[in-house]
């Protein structure tokens, strides 16, 4: 790979892999650096999964503009780039009569936006979600809100992008800026990582949770802080539960409120809570938090039982304290997304809390823009191919297309993952396609397989397999995630295959 590049972009999100993306448009050299083993780490990888209409950003924000704006990109994005996101819409459910005025409220603040939304009946409510709580006085629809699987669409999007010709370095950690004049520290020509210098005439700064400190290394904001806002989760068999909608609460000032969810893979999701906490990697449950998103979840839905449940997770909200230059309110924890003026050479992205995945292409398509508008010139590639076909997943394909599938490559014939039906030849596919998965929650990320009740108890030994011989490794090195989280320890016996 050279060392030399127009554009460098820190943080293969979803806003660093689908900004990637679309700059692979053009006739550019464009480096993507993320500091794990995978890209779709961090935020976008512990989330609600949500495409939110925007009736709850406040009005003037780049969050309330950059939402609506990315909602409406979606059902293009999912088509060219082939993952699942399903328009279905969203509720605001208000229980008792005393939250029923709250709607009105988020009504307005919608049609403000120009987002579309409607203030249904409680026996309305009662008929779209059986299962909802007998209390409910009304809910507010949202017909522009839908659900995706961001692990999907992150990595379709950085396959496409590398696809397009951008490189991409996993485990590549960004340390500091390089300067052309390191006593002026105006111009910035490069990135120090911990794999070597890069060069380009421009970085972009896509660093999630980072972003504050990456921000801080070119003298940019010093005021600005993320503040980590941990949100926790079950998730539920979907072969017990039955969830049709989205369906939140009304919200409460700091967040949307725990939500129970249909999601595109079936399993209901619950959650998130909202805990400010100091530490940028604890992603830990709490038994405290647990208890919290549990009681949420039954306001909602009383029926749900704890043998519905499946997995627990945690994701970190990226929260800032940027404040909004737009809001006829005070409002302090708006998206940053500039190229800001005291250095030349950063595009700043900061505070891209929710609903930062589906503005993400929104956000994308402004770092496009402002690089326009900063005098680069942009021409298209006569070979952009904005289609990322999509692999097989032999439990979506009829009967008919899976014995097809099967006489072609008998490795869709094997079921490695029972509880999700995921075949040898998904896994396959997925360690050789344009970003190699080349760990086991690389494979999950790619497949689905060990989401299930098993959690992957039958399917690792398996994995391991596989993942050894496609990489001509030993089994003893496959890892889970890289960074000393290999599986095994030894070798015990020899085994002899008939
Ligand atoms: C609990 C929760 C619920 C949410 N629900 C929703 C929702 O339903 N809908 C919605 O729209 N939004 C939601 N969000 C927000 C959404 O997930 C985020 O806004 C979005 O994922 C941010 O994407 P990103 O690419 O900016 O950040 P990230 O996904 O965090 O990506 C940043 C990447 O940069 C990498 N990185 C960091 N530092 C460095 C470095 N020094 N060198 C190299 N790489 C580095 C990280 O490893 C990471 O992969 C939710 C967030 C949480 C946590």
């Amino acid at each position: 790979m050279p060392s030399e590049y127009d554009i460098i972009i820190i943080g293969a999100g979803i806003v660093g892999s689908l900004t990637a993306r679309f700059l692979s448009r053009y006739d550019l050299d464009i480096l993507l650096i993320e500091k794990e083993s995978d890209v779709c780490a961090g935020a976008t990888g512990g989330n609600s999964a949500l495409i939110h209409g925007g009736y709850d950003a406040v009005p003037g924000s780049l969050k309330a503009e950059t939402n609506v704006r990315g909602n409406a990109m979606w059902d293009q994005l999912s088509a060219e780039l082939q993952f699942p996101f399903d328009r279905r819409g969203t509720y605001v459910v208000a229980i008792g009569e005393e939250e029923f005025p709250r709607l009105a409220e988020l009504h307005q603040r919608g049609e403000e936006s120009g987002v579309p939304v409607e203030t249904i009946s409680g026996a309305e409510m009662r008929r779209r979600e059986p299962r909802i709580n007998p209390e409910t006085s009304g809910a507010l629809y949202c017909p522009s809100g839908g659900i995706c699987d961001p692990w999907a669409a992150t990595i379709a999007a950085a396959e496409n992008a590398v696809q397009n010709g951008v490189a991409l370095r996993l485990q590549t950690q960004f340390r500091d800026f390089i300067w052309a004049d390191e006593t002026k520290r105006e111009q910035i020509v490069g990135i120090q990582t911990t794999q070597g210098d890069f060069y380009a005439r421009w970085v972009v700064n896509a660093a999630g949770l980072y972003a504050d400190e990456v921000m801080h290394r070119a003298g940019v904001r010093p005021e600005f802080t993320i503040t980590p806002r941990r949100g926790e989760y079950y998730v539920l068999d979907r072969a017990d539960v039955e969830i049709n909608n989205v369906l939140f609460p009304v919200p409460t000032e700091i967040s949307k409120g725990i939500l129970v969810t249909a999601t595109t893979h079936g399993n209901p999701l619950v959650g998130p809570n909202a805990q400010e906490i100091d530490d940028k990697r604890n992603v830990d449950v709490t038994p405290a938090g647990m208890a919290e998103i549990w009681q949420g979840a039954q306001k909602l839905i009383p029926s749900l039982t704890r043998r519905n449940i499946v997995a627990v997770f945690a994701g970190l909200r990226p929260g800032g304290n940027a404040p909004c230059l737009g809001c006829d309110v005070e409002y302090n924890k708006d998206f940053i997304i500039e190229i800001p003026t005291e250095v030349h050479g950063l595009v700043n992205l900061g505070g891209i809390e929710s609903p930062g995945l589906t503005a993400a292409p929104a956000i994308a398509e402004r770092v496009v823009e402002l690089l326009r508008s900063a005098g680069e010139e942009l021409t298209v590639k006569s070979t952009w191919n904005p289609i990322r076909p999509a692999r097989p997943v032999f439990r979506h394909l009829s009967p008919q297309e899976q014995a097809t599938l099967v006489a072609a490559d008998p490795r869709y014939g094997r079921v490695i993952c029972r509880c999700e039906n995921v075949t040898e030849g998904e896994i396959v596919a997925a360690i050789h396609a344009p970003i190699p998965a080349v760990t086991y929650d690389a494979i999950k990320r790619r497949t689905w397989l060990g989401t299930g009740r098993c959690l992957g108890a039958f399917d690792t030994p398996r994995v391991i397999e596989i993942l050894a011989r496609e990489l001509g490794k030993d089994p003893l090195e496959i890892s889970k995630k890289n960074g000393g989280s290999e599986f095994l320890t030894r070798k015990t016996k020899e085994v002899r295959h008939a």
